[in-house]
Formats: structure tokens, C-alpha cells, sequence
């Protein structure tokens, strides 16, 4: 369950009965009001990493926690009465949400993602549809990695990121490549839904696989068109990498989108 919060951010409610967990609360409100609807107790919440649009709504839900739940931090922000997530480990909420720790590492050091043990990912800022997080404070190498982890997980996994940018994400895919068949035909799904408000996540990380730019370093049809751009054969998918960041960092995107969904809206 999608819950919107500030411009386009989600906050992800995953639901065990009676009890929800939230990841990356960025505010507190629309999830309060979202719990109340539902007539659900929070039971955690999960951080993926220290940005504040993932974070900003986290002490004002800390004392609605049952008892039992706790915040998990990834350590680049702390809460009264949270706790550390270690890479490997799996958090057990009261309720019986449990989540896998995974360290990714390259949008912040402190990023984490969170696997549920039924096939649903939480890659927080590091993977989005279509795209990849910024790298604020780690290195092309490290994010390399840490996208690598994520894409290793099985096909079926349904990948909730923390940010509505598929269209712009999408414009700079079709920017790279105008003929991918794939693309073209996802265009007007995405437009469609974006038109309507509606989020365009989850994704099947198969899908993400075949499409996203930044998981097809290996892809000849992307190596074909970096090499034909920066005019020089880059062997080494950290270099391919790095060079597709930057011109995403460069790249405006001329959408209609992104847009979020109607604030506080259940989707
Ligand atoms: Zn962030």
C-alpha cells in the first residue's frame, strides 16, 4: 500500500492483520491518517536511509508504535528508542512483518533496502523505475554494487521505490534509446497512469532487468549507445556506470509528470 507524502515521495504500509509497518515516513501525517482509516496499529517503521523526505515523519509516529514495535535505522539518523539494522539480519515486527536487511550503499553510506520474506523490495532512494538514485555520498563503484545486489534477487520481486520519477525516469531511458520497442509501449502506460494520479509502482524487477538503463551495464545495446556518445569504448561497467549518472544528472526531462498521487490517498 502506496501512502503519498510530500511532493513525490511514498511511504509504503505493508499490512500483517490488524498491524502496518511504515518505510521511510517522511511525514507523519497522511500515514496517521491512513492508519486510522484503517483501523490498524503501527507496529514499526523502517528507514532506509538519513534523507529528510525519509525521515520527517518518523518522531511524530514513534510514540503511536505498539508494544513491541520499534523504529529500524540505517544510522545516518537516530530516534528515541530505535535500532540499528545490520546488513544480513531480519527484523521481526510485533504483528508479523518481517524484513530482510540489505546494505546498498552509493546514494548515501548509510542506505539500506528491505526484503520482505514474500517477494517485496524496499530499495528506499537506491533503485527507481527506470532509474537509480543520485550519488550523494558514495562512489560510482559502491552504487555499482549495491544495484547489482538488488538486481540479483529473483526475477519476480516486486520493487516498491520511494520516489514517483518513473515518467522522468522513462524520458531519459528513451532519450538513450528512441527505438527500444519496450519503452515506446510503456510510454503511454505510464502517461496514462500519471495522468490519473495514480502510482506507477510496484514493478516486477524482471521488468526492471530488461529496461533500466542503470541494471543493463553489461547490455550491448547500452555499451553501443555510450560508446557512440562519449566516442570512446568503456570496457568497465563502472565507467559505463558513471557516465550514464552524469548525463542523468545533466537531463531535464520534458513530461507531463511526475505526479503524485492525491495526498494521504490509500492507492
Ligand atoms: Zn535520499
Amino acid at each position: 500500500m502506496a501512502v503519498a507524502a510530500l511532493r513525490d515521495n511514498y511511504v509504503w504500509m505493508l499490512r500483517r492483520g490488524e498491524t502496518a509497518v511504515a518505510v521511510d515516513p517522511g511525514e507523519d501525517a497522511p500515514v496517521r491518517h491512513w492508519l486510522e482509516r484503517h483501523a490498524l496499529r503501527l507496529t514499526g517503521i523502517a528507514v532506509t536511509h538519513h534523507h529528510a523526505d525519509h525521515t520527517g515523519g518518523v518522531d511524530g509516529l514513534a510514540p503511536l508504535l505498539a508494544p513491541g514495535g520499534f523504529v529500524a535505522t540505517s544510522g545516518g539518523a537516530r530516534f528515541a528508542g530505535d535500532r540499528l539494522a545490520r546488513a544480513g539480519e531480519t527484523l521481526r515486527f510485533p504483528g508479523g512483518v518481517s524484513l530482510e536487511v540489505l546494505a546498498v550503499p552509493g546514494h548515501t553510506r548509510d542506505h539500506l533496502a528491505y526484503r520482505t520474506d514474500d517477494g517485496h523490495l524496499f530499495p528506499g532512494d537506491t533503485l527507481f523505475r527506470l532509474g537509480c538514485g543520485r550519488l550523494f555520498e558514495g562512489t560510482p563503484a559502491e552504487m555499482v554494487e549495491s544495484l547489482a545486489r538488488l538486481r540479483a534477487l529473483d526475477p519476480g520481486t516486486a520493487v516498491h521505490p520511494a520516489h514517483e520519477y518513473t515518467a522522468a525516469n522513462l524520458a531519459f531511458a528513451l532519450d538513450l534509446e528512441p527505438m527500444n520497442d519496450a519503452l515506446l509501449r510503456l510510454r503511454e502506460e505510464v502517461l496514462a497512469l500519471c495522468r490519473r494520479g495514480l502510482p506507477t509502482l510496484p514493478v516486477p524487477l524482471g521488468e526492471e532487468r530488461a529496461l533500466n538503463p542503470f541494471l543493463r551495464l553489461e547490455d550491448p545495446a547500452i555499451r553501443r549507445v555510450v560508446r557512440a556518445r562519449a566516442g570512446l569504448e568503456m570496457p568497465d561497467p563502472v565507467a559505463i556506470f558513471a557516465t550514464l549518472r552524469s548525463w542523468k544528472d545533466r537531463f531535464v526531462a520534458q513530461v507531463e509528470g511526475p505526479r503524485a498521487p492525491p495526498r494521504g490517498g490509500p492507492t
